[in-house]
């Protein structure tokens, strides 16, 4: 099986576009939550998610879309984002994100929106959190999003100190080899590392292999949309800047 896996879309249909067209074949999307929030489409980007054998899961900013989150735990822009997102919604749409979960395991791997531990709110960002998280889960890699940064963790298999924090390099597919991982594809809609370009992955699972990619795509096209729809003007600029 070859899984196309993506997280942190949040309704940006020309990233999510250009992931896919890129892509080449796959056999299913693993998408890992935040779907909705901040972007200009979550009718579209849920749409085109199901026009392909699909697990998903909810992400908080799902969530609180739904009104399962207190929208005070957002920033101002967010929020707004948020509260536009409740009003364009298709109740069809709602019901879909309301019947996702936040965890699971499918294949042989845990797919989980922010950290094993708190599968809806925390970010893993560093070994430390990441070293938190390694007994959290049972399978040999966790895959997560949440953060928007593409970063994998690796707890060697006779580890006693600290687990290594291993760096993407594009393009350069390598293999899951013994120790515990726990990786994150990045963010399709609002990659926050400084690189604006779309941050998806390609899991190979019979060849435990995985390959971060990254897509430039027309970020003026989602940015006009939000304009459009008068969503908060920071969201918009942090899109070409990739943070
Ligand atoms: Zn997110």
């Amino acid at each position: 099986m070859r899984y196309l896996v993506v997280s942190d879309i949040h309704s940006n249909l020309p990233a999510l576009d250009a992931v896919i067209a890129d892509a080449g074949s796959f056999d299913r999307i693993w998408c890992l939550g935040d779907i909705t929030g901040y972007g200009p489409d979550p009718n579209e980007c849920i749409t085109r998610l199901r026009e392909f054998p699909l697990t998903t899961l909810a992400g908080n900013h799902d969530w609180a879309v739904l009104g399962l989150l207190d929208l005070a735990d957002f920033n101002q822009d967010a929020r707004a984002a948020c509260v536009w997102t409740r009003q364009h919604l298709t109740a069809e749409n709602k019901e879909f994100l309301r019947s996702l979960p936040v965890m699971l395991e499918e294949d042989g791997y845990t797919l989980v929106h922010a950290s094993p531990s708190e599968p809806v709110e925390e970010y893993v960002l560093d070994s430390l959190s990441a070293e938190y998280n390694f007994d959290k889960f049972n399978t040999p890699v966790c895959l997560l999003g949440h953060s928007h940064w593409p970063v994998a963790f690796m707890r060697p298999p006779d580890s006693t100190g600290l687990c290594v924090q291993v760096r993407p390099v594009y393009f350069q597919p390598f293999q899951f080899n013994g120790g515990k991982w726990i990786i994150n594809p990045g963010s399709v809609g609002q990659p926050r590392d400084g690189n604006p370009d779309a941050s998806y992955a390609l899991l190979d699972v019979e060849e435990g292999q995985w390959e971060y990619r990254r897509v430039a795509y027309p970020v003026e096209e989602t940015q006009r949309r939000m304009r459009q729809h008068k969503l908060p003007e920071r969201l918009i600029q942090r899109l070409q800047h990739g943070h």
